[in-house]
C-alpha cells in the first residue's frame, strides 16, 4: 500500500465559511492499492456541509480511482450478452429508465427532449434512454475518459470531451441535466451546479443524485463505517437542508427530493465495519472475511449472490424509508426557472 498523498485544506464549497466541526475520520477500505492515509470528515458550522478536509488533491485522482475502480468495472461487463439478460443489470436498467421518465414528464419539451448525461463513461445509460419507445430522447454526454468517450460516441451520442464543470458546451440546450452520484467525488461541486443551470433551457430540469448524510444508516454509522463515506473519494456530502441550500445558492427551484434504496453504500458500510473488528493482530483476518462477504467491487457483477444481497438490503431501505422518510440515495429534482 502507498502511503502520503497530496491533500488541500479547503473551505466549505456552499456557504464559502472556514468554521468546522470533526465528524468523523476512516480511510479507504475498499481497494489496496490505493492510500493508507487517514482522511476527516467535517460539518460547517454554518451550512451543515458534510466534507473532507483537507482532501485529496486533484492531482492524486489517479491514485485514488485505480484501474480496479468499480464504476470502470461496470463500464466492462455491461457489455456482455449474458448480463443483458441477468435479472440484475434489467432491474438497473429498469430502475434508471423509470426514473428518467418521471423526470422528462417536468421537461420544457417532452416529446423530443434533449438530455446530458453528466459522466456518462461509454454510454452505458445514454443507450438506455434511446429505447424509450415512447419519446424520442436526444443522448449527449460528457466525461474525462477518452477511451470512453470515443465508444460513447462510436454508439451514436454526441459527447463532450473534459470535465463538465470546464467543458465547453452551449448555454441554455438541454431540456434535462442527469447526474448520477458524481457531485459529491468534484472539487467544486457549486460550480458543478452552476455548470448545469448554465446549460439548461429555462424550465429545464437537473436531476442530481447524491448520498444524504441525515440517513437512518449514515447516523448509525457516522462514527466512520458508513458506505456512503467512500473514503477518500467522496469530497462533501449534502442533507436534504444542505442540498437545499446549494440549489438555492445557485438559483434552481427544488421541484422534490426522492430518496432511493442504496443497496451498494449498505455492503461497503458492512465492508468496513467487518474488516475493522478483532484484535490488532487479527484484523487482516477479518478484513478478508470482509472481502468474502462484502466484496466492494464484486458487488456489481450481476449473479444470484449479489440479486440476493441487492434484494435484501433494498427491502431493509424501503423499511427505513417507510419509518423516516429518508434513505442514503437521495435524488433532487431541480428546475432552472422560467424568469431567470
Ligand atoms: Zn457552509
Amino acid at each position: 500500500m502507498k502511503s502520503g498523498i497530496k491533500k488541500v485544506a479547503v473551505a466549505c464549497n456552499t456557504c464559502g465559511a472556514d468554521d468546522a466541526e470533526f465528524v468523523t475520520e476512516g480511510s479507504e477500505h475498499e481497494y489496496t492499492d490505493t492510500t493508507d492515509d487517514v482522511f476527516t470528515v467535517v460539518r460547517c458550522r454554518a451550512c451543515g456541509l458534510f466534507y473532507l478536509n483537507p482532501r485529496p488533491d486533484v492531482s492524486e485522482l489517479k491514485t485514488i480511482y485505480p484501474d480496479s475502480y468499480y464504476a470502470y468495472h461496470l463500464q466492462k461487463q455491461a457489455g456482455t450478452c449474458e448480463n443483458r439478460r441477468s435479472p440484475l443489470y434489467q432491474a438497473r436498467r429498469f430502475v434508471y429508465l423509470s426514473r428518467l421518465r418521471k423526470a422528462l414528464r417536468l421537461c420544457p419539451d417532452t416529446v423530443n427532449p434533449s438530455v446530458l448525461d453528466v459522466g456518462c463513461a461509454d454510454g452505458r445509460a445514454l443507450n438506455w434512454y434511446k429505447q424509450l419507445p415512447e419519446i424520442a430522447v436526444e443522448t449527449y454526454g460528457v466525461d474525462f475518459d477518452e477511451p470512453a468517450v470515443a465508444r460513447a460516441r462510436q454508439a451514436g451520442h454526441r459527447v463532450f470531451l473534459g470535465r463538465f464543470e470546464e467543458a465547453e458546451i452551449p448555454g441554455e440546450m438541454f431540456d434535462l441535466v442527469v447526474a448520477t452520484h458524481v457531485i459529491e467525488h468534484v472539487a467544486d461541486p457549486k460550480a458543478f451546479a452552476r455548470k448545469a443551470f448554465q446549460v439548461l433551457k429555462p424550465g429545464g430540469i437537473f436531476l442530481c443524485e447524491t448520498p444524504n448524510a441525515d440517513a437512518a444508516d449514515a447516523r448509525l454509522f457516522r462514527n466512520r463505517h458508513w458506505g456512503g463515506y467512500h473514503f477518500p473519494r467522496h469530497w462533501v456530502l449534502y442533507t436534504p437542508q444542505s442540498l437545499r441550500r446549494l440549489a438555492a445558492e445557485v438559483g434552481f427551484e427544488v421541484v422534490r427530493l426522492d430518496f432511493h434504496p442504496a443497496p451498494a453504500f449498505w455492503n461497503w458500510t458492512f465492508h468496513s465495519l467487518i474488516g475493522s473488528l478483532g484484535p490488532p493482530g487479527a484484523r487482516g483476518a477479518m478484513r478478508h472475511l470482509a472481502d468474502r462477504l462484502f466484496p466492494p467491487v464484486a458487488f456489481q457483477e450481476n449473479n444470484l449472490r449479489n440479486l440476493l444481497a441487492v434484494s435484501l438490503f433494498t427491502s431493509v431501505d424501503l423499511l427505513i424509508k417507510a419509518a423516516t422518510g429518508q434513505t442514503s440515495n437521495m435524488a433532487a429534482v431541480l428546475r432552472r426557472p422560467v424568469y431567470k
